[in-house]
């Protein structure tokens, strides 16, 4: 048997845990939950657990690749409703958003290509462009003159060129100055991806070319998307590896998302609460209203922040910790979120916690 194998990871694990980063898959059940991307609080809510069940007779799997069979007629609803809601021409669904990313970022640049990624991005963009075999670089994060020195700096170099952001940064929860990067990239000839996983869908990838999602985080379901114009969408269908190789979603995941887009753009207030609620929690605080859903406390040191999580834990509260490799080194921190559905009392008990944990 492999003995070497065990024994090297072996190795690496205890690495791991003597420097407070290994990592474990956590439940949140039975705690109130301030951890989870379900921002709009849909994932119980009745029409979406209906609209699965429903789609369920269609079968419970995938079963083949959207090429080779495995299109079911969901997925134009819901392409259409995805393009709709992000004001987009068109919409191509992937099995996730990390599939989605790897895939179209692949799809649209190789070798002799360039990628400048915000230095922030998520992994799975900086995974793409690793992919794709194009030049990567990283800009200091939303920071339009750093972009704007590599842009003059390599682009000549380079046949054509991706930029790569997010609309909103998902360990930080501060957005990107989107306007002005497509401005910039535009001047360069230079084309802007922006990841909006975590906009409440009020426009945050305004002006982007191409825009990335999914549908795991506010719809409450699974599966990613690439929203844009209708080339685009087309082209995917046919030379994104990641939808090419790999089997369609499951029924039931597409329906749930396609009724999550309709209670929302039935609900549109429902869209303004995460930013309420951590506005208000922020305020108990003394600390500046959010930009978005996500409110960061760093507590910079990881065994510190895991104590604080599993504090919290014990308190009845989910509030994840987040460690390197997810955020920078000695930025290790609390991630809170918020969701339509916090009630006040849990907001108010919650910031008591956090405020005896920081003081
Ligand atoms: C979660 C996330 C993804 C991946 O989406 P999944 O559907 O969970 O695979 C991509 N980008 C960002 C910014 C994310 O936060």
């Amino acid at each position: 048997m492999s003995s070497s194998l065990d024994a090297l990871l072996q190795q690496k694990l205890s690495e791991l845990q003597s420097k407070n980063l290994l990592k474990t898959p956590r439940s949140s059940f039975g705690l109130v939950d301030f951890g989870s991307n379900d921002y709009f609080s849909l994932r119980k809510r009745p029409e979406i657990l209906e609209a699965a069940a429903k789609a369920l007779e269609h079968g419970s799997g995938g079963v083949a690749s959207r090429l080779a069979g495995g299109e079911s007629p969901l997925y134009a609803k819901l392409e259409s409703a995805v393009a709709c809601a992000k004001k987009r021409e068109s919409a191509c669904v992937f099995g996730s958003g990390y599939l989605a990313n790897i895939g179209v970022i692949q799809a649209l640049t190789g070798k002799g290509d360039l990628v400048l990624a915000d230095r922030l991005s998520h992994a799975c963009l900086i995974d793409g462009a690793k992919l794709s075999g194009a030049k990567l670089l990283r800009f200091t994060h939303n920071s339009v003159k750093n972009l704007a020195a590599l842009l003059e700096k390599h682009r000549e170099k380079h046949r054509h060129c991706l930029v790569i952001t997010e609309t909103v940064f998902s360990m930080d929860g501060d957005k990107a100055p989107v306007a002005e990067l497509a401005a910039l990239a535009r001047r360069h000839d230079a084309w802007l991806l922006a990841d909006d996983a975590h906009g409440l869908f009020m426009d945050e990838g305004s002006g982007a070319d191409i825009l990335t999602g999914t549908l795991s985080k506010s719809l409450a379901s699974y599966g990613g998307y690439v929203a844009g114009s209708k080339a685009l969408a087309d082209y995917l269908k046919t030379a994104a590896r990641s939808l090419v190789f790999s089997t369609a979603l499951p029924p039931a995941s597409l329906a749930a998302a396609a009724k999550a887009l309709e209670i929302i753009a039935a609900l549109p207030e429902i869209r303004l609460k995460p930013l309420e609620n951590a506005g208000f929690f922020a305020s108990l605080l003394g600390l500046p209203a959010p930009e978005s859903a996500i409110l960061p406390i760093i507590l910079k040191d990881e065994k510190k922040t895991l104590l604080a999580s599993k504090t919290l834990a014990e308190n009845g509260f989910f509030v994840p910790a987040i460690r390197p490799p997810t955020v920078p080194p000695h930025t290790s921190r609390l991630r809170i979120s918020f969701q339509s559905g916090n009630k006040r009392e849990d907001l108010e008990r919650l910031a008591e916690l956090c405020y005896s944990l920081i003081s």
